[in-house]
């Protein structure tokens, strides 16, 4: 697929890939086999009907292929941008075998970008009023799923969100290069086309309860609140002027416009030498951030080695264009500031890898004597995130895993809570976008259902 340049890309926000032209669209259909077994459905967590919309696009039925998609997929334009498609559906196409997968996930960008820019987006018929409604709590792509989904059921469903904007991490976490922000726009527009209101800065366990919801009316809960809670590594330093968590910081800078500071509020340090430690979506997304705002150095600090990076290979490749470095095998032990407390150094130790952990990855290990320290006034830890605790905490009869993660029936989404659902990251830990909204869909599937046999 074209992309800007890389030097010309690290001096703005905009989108890295340009996406398929209709002929290039068109082009790479073409090379789907149409497989009678395709075990590219079998690799997509929601199984859209993969050679169904890869042949419409084929016979350029580009709107006709985006609704084939949103059967399956409610955000089609976000998931072709944002899924691990090389892990999923790409990796089992029959193409990848001898060559090249066909680019599945382009083709779903492209057929969702075509719709939103010259479709009509007409709203489906929604069914009269069941007379219940449901509330959901929080509006990351599990939350929305299972709006969308009710709505389209009969059901009047209220978000219930956090922040002032809509969308989770969607929105305040994955950058404008990655993901614009008037995609996810789009699609919560869409949404309240569609009927679902939204409450912005309602933040649940603090206004109200989970108790409360049901005592104003609603009768099913969802909680998609997601995993929002930063990590430490616990080492000495963090609390320097200077040391961020992605969290933080990609807030500060996607949401709150840091880089239009001083005309909006937020400000963030820009620094000399940035140091990101991680090594998974979210770090590469800081460094790249990072080496937008301030053209400077930047360093990503990785405790295994590159074959294990969680993140997307095509991330760590467009991390790589763009000059940000790393260092494998190190990690930091401790940031040393000067006397006014502002971060001016690192401390990192080499690292070696021994036997698989838990994980199936090999454990990463100090090395005796390797410590070595280097310049550095902006620190980013992304080293993972935990659930977001206020709505368990607050509704002590939700029952949670020992990390606190809120346990659900599989197959359900059931809480131990009666008439309360939950999925995405609260209940799975940091996970992915497709999985989220799986789990939103599978919800909302069974709140429908309980709603309906509910004895009232
Ligand atoms: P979230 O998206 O976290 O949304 C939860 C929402 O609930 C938030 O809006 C929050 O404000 C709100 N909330 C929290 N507490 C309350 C409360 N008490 N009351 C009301 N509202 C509340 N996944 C991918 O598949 N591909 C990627 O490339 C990718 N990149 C990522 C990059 C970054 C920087 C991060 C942080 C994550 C990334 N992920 C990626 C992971 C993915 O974004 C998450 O797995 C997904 O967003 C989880 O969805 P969710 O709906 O469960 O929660
Ligand atoms: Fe087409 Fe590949 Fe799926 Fe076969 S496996 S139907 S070639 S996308």
């Amino acid at each position: 697929m074209p992309e800007q340049d890389p030097l010309e890309r690290i001096r703005n926000f905009q989108e890295v890939p340009y996406g398929y032209t209709e002929e290039l669209a068109m082009k790479e259909a073409f090379r789907c086999l149409q497989c009678k077994d395709p075990k590219c459905v079998e690799g997509c967590p929601v199984n859209i009907d993969i050679p169904w919309f890869v042949r419409l696009i084929s016979e350029g039925k580009f709107i006709e292929a985006a609704w084939k998609i949103k059967e399956t997929n409610l955000l089609p334009s976000v998931c072709g941008r944002v899924c691990r498609q090389e892990d999923q559906c790409e990796k089992r196409c029959i193409r990848a075998k001898k060559g090249q997968a066909v680019a599945i996930g382009a083709l779903e960008r492209f057929a969702a970008d075509y719709e939103r820019e010259k479709g009509d987006l007409a709203v489906p018929e929604i069914p009269a009023w069941t007379g219940r409604k449901v509330a959901v709590v929080g509006s990351g792509p599990a939350g929305l799923t299972v709006a969308g989904d009710l709505v389209k059921k009969g059901h009047r469903v209220t978000i219930f969100e956090a922040l002032h904007v809509p969308g989770g991490v969607l929105m305040y976490g994955i950058p404008e290069f990655r993901l614009p922000k008037r995609i996810v726009a789009a699609e919560i527009a869409y949404l309240k086309r569609m009927g679902v209101d939204f409450e912005l800065n309602a933040v649940i366990g603090k206004l109200f309860t989970i108790d409360d919801l049901f005592g104003e009316g609603y009768e099913a809960v969802f909680v998609g609140t997601g995993a929002g809670l930063p990590i430490f590594m616990g080492i000495p330093g963090e609390n320097l002027i200077g040391v961020y968590s992605s969290n933080e910081y990609l807030t500060r800078v996607n949401l709150m416009r840091a880089y239009q500071f001083p005309e909006c509020d937020t400000p963030v340090l820009r620094g000399r030498k940035v140091v990101v430690v991680g090594g998974g979506n979210t770090a590469l997304d800081a460094s790249r951030t990072a080496r937008r705002l301030c053209h400077v150095d930047v360093t990503v600090v990785y405790r295994r080695s590159r074959e294990e990076m969680p993140a997307r290979k095509e991330e760590i490749q467009h991390a790589e264009e763009e000059g940000v470095k790393f260092l494998f095998l190190t990690s930091p032990t401790r940031y040393i500031g000067d006397r006014d407390g502002r971060l001016m150094k690192a401390e990192l130790v080499k690292m070696e890898l021994s036997e698989p952990d838990d994980s199936g990855r090999r454990r990463p290990i100090p090395v005796a004597g390797s410590a070595f320290q280097i310049d550095a006034d902006v620190v980013i830890i992304a080293v993972g995130n935990l659930i977001n605790p206020l709505v368990p905490r607050t509704s002590p009869d939700i029952e949670v895993s020992s990390c606190g993660n809120i346990v659900v029936e599989p197959t359900t989404e059931k809480t131990s809570k009666k008439g309360v659902f939950a999925g995405g990251d609260i209940v799975r830990g940091g996970a992915t976008v497709i999985l989220a909204m799986g789990d939103g869909r599978r919800a909302a599937n069974n709140i429908h259902e309980y709603l309906k046999n509910r004895n009232w």
